[in-house]
């Protein structure tokens, strides 16, 4: 089987938000048939939605896989699980958030999933760290990431300095 390029969103606004997302980082790197190409910087976001809650730490990951976009997704909510995530509010304050945002070239519309992500075009948290990731990334209609990202509102993003992430032990 071959193995296909996905793009995956990480957040987080509770419990060290960039330990969360180095953690998630290692997490992906440690799946079963999939290599984790290379990981973005992370960046400060400001909430969507309800404004009283901590702002988000928001990054990408590129991985290759020979997993389904479905295996992956159940992967994705097992890690989401395994950091404690719980489901309280929509758009509220969040352990970790993951997002697969693109899963090669394939336009994806079934009950459980949606890709690309539906909010992928509207949010500088999610084209940003893409665009860090790979400049000549586009969307499966041809539309580039590039283009979007300079049509997207600015929500005041802060990339955050690199810092020393020691990698989380897994289980
Ligand atoms: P969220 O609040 O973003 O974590 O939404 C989770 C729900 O979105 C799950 O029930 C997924 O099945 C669904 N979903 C649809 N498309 C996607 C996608 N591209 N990535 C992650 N979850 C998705």
């Amino acid at each position: 089987m071959t193995a296909t390029d996905v793009f995956i969103g990480l957040g987080s606004n509770q419990a060290d938000p960039s330990a969360q997302l180095a953690g998630a980082v290692a997490r992906l790197a440690a799946l079963s048939e999939t290599e984790l190409v290379a990981q973005s910087p992370f960046y400060r976001s400001k909430p969507v939605g309800p404004q009283d809650q901590p702002d988000f730490v928001n990054g990408a990951a590129w991985l290759r896989t020979e997993l389904s976009a479905l295996e992956l997704l159940d992967q994705l909510q097992a890690i989401e699980q395994a950091h404690g995530r719980e489901r309280i509010q929509h758009w509220g304050p969040r352990t970790l958030d993951l997002d697969l945002l693109l899963y090669g070239n394939e336009t994806i519309a079934s009950e459980r999933l949606t890709v690309p992500h539906a909010e992928l075009a509207n949010r500088d948290f999610v084209l940003q760290p893409l665009l860090d990731l790979e400049p000549g990334l586009a969307l499966p209609d041809g539309r580039t990431i590039a283009q979007l990202r300079q049509q997207c509102p600015d929500n005041n993003l802060q990339k955050l300095n690199p810092v020393e992430r020691a990698p989380f032990p897994p289980g």
